[in-house]
């Protein structure tokens, strides 16, 4: 059934009525998280790809309710930091089933894993430095690794367009058969891991399985030259649409795009989707409190701010508004900003939106991924709660902070 979902939910797909029902119940900004749509997300992209093992790769949303409910829909987590190892095993995950990608890990996370491990030899740990396995080694660790090579091709950037940025994750491709030969005699050299690219649709695609198929070469080359592997994992990367008229991708020619791209192998093939999975699952519901007619622009005062959602600020990104309290009115071109004193408080500028009215409720749309990961308390501002939708039922998953959460950690 939930294969069946659409691929994309836009914000004129929520049920109003229980948006406005909700914010009346638990006050703004407030986040909504639909966890039936996180599974039907995950479920969709994991039919795409029947012969792989899909993780579902926990930094874009890490909370508590949505990791239940994806380990319940049979997702595995990859984790990239020692915090997301623990909130997985809080969250019920069987820590044999773990894997963890080490980037330039602090000497705490990777204690932590090699103490996790220890227990649990079903762990494995991806390195993307020969300095990352020197440093497990001298911590006793001989279990499951995986190196994570760099294929030199970063999609949405350009191959040309080399940039040290890139360098930071990943082994030089050249550099990997002597490094695994190396490795396999001093751990159990289990996968061959690569994240290239994010935000992908059909556009990057073919970048995206060029990236792919050099993986999949390298992986052959490893398991020719050094030793069978258990899987090869190529990562996430996959994208939703976040304006209105960017389409979603196609699951079934992804999935055959990246077939196509791998060829043969031996090994297991997995993928970690984050974004995919979360983005359109959730939105931020805000109150306005503000209308300012400004000659340069009718400015839509509301009580989100860059502080629940940073990605416009940080990355430009674009996310869908949508006045929910009355989204037949004509529309009006207008900024919509928050109560942070900086210009970078700002989510849209001349965007045409059903008129807004002081006390009227907009919604933020794709707020899944990065939204309550990158919230913050700037300005003092508790975080909001959240609340999540599951077959039919809501509930708060997270509590509403208050001012004195604010000050709980100063002494
Ligand atoms: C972030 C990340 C992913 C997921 O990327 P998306 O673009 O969210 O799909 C997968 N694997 C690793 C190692 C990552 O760091």
């Amino acid at each position: 059934m939930s294969q069946d979902s659409p691929p994309v939910r836009r914000l004129a797909d929520w049920d109003h009525d229980r948006l406005g029902r909700l914010a009346a119940d638990h006050g703004t900004p407030l986040y909504v998280v639909d966890l039936d749509r996180v599974a039907a997300n995950y479920d969709r992209f994991a039919s795409a790809f029947p012969d792989a093992h899909v993780m579902y790769a926990a930094k874009a949303h890490t909370g508590r309710a949505v990791l239940e409910k994806l380990l319940e829909t049979g997702a595995d987590i990859e984790c990239a930091a020692a915090g997301e190892l623990h909130r997985a095993v809080q969250a019920g995950a069987d820590p044999d089933t773990l894997q963890y990608t080490a980037v330039n890990p602090p000497d705490a996370d990777l204690d932590y894993a090699v103490e996790l491990a220890e227990e649990n030899p079903g762990l494995t740990i991806t390195g993307g430095a020969r300095d990352t396995f020197d440093r497990l080694e001298e911590r006793g660790y001989d279990g499951r690794v995986a190196i994570r090579i760099n294929p030199g091709i970063g999609t949405g950037h350009h191959e040309k367009v080399a940039t040290g940025k890139d360098a930071k994750f990943g082994i030089p491709y050249d550099q990997v058969p002597q490094l695994a030969a190396d490795i396999a005699d001093r751990f159990d050299l289990v996968g061959i891991h690569a994240h290239a690219g994010s935000g992908v649709l059909h556009a990057d695609l073919d970048d995206h399985c060029r990236a792919i198929g050099k993986v999949a070469d390298m992986g052959r080359t490893v398991e020719t030259d050094v030793t069978p592997l258990d899987f090869v994992d190529f990562g996430g990367g996959f994208g939703v649409p976040y304006r209105e008229d960017e389409e979603p991708l196609d699951m079934a020619v992804v999935g055959e795009k990246v077939r196509e791209a791998v060829g043969d192998l031996d090994a297991q093939v997995k993928l970690e989707p984050g974004r995919y999975v979360v983005a359109d699952a959730e939105l931020i519901l805000t109150e306005v409190n503000t209308i300012k007619k400004a000659p340069a622009a009718t400015v839509v005062g509301v009580d989100a701010s860059l502080a629940t959602l940073i990605r416009p600020a940080m990355f430009g990104s674009y996310h869908p508004i949508r006045n929910i309290s009355a989204p037949e009115r004509d529309a009006e071109s207008v900024s919509v900003g928050g109560p942070c004193c900086t210009s970078a408080d700002v989510f849209c500028t001349d965007r045409p939106i059903a008129r807004p009215e002081r006390e009227e409720l907009l919604a933020i749309g794709n707020a899944g991924a990065y939204g309550y990961e990158l919230a913050n308390q700037f300005h003092s501002q508790p975080r909001p709660a959240e609340v999540a939708i599951e077959g039919g039922e809501t509930r708060v998953v997270r509590d509403r902070e208050t001012l004195a959460d604010v000050t709980r950690m100063e002494r």
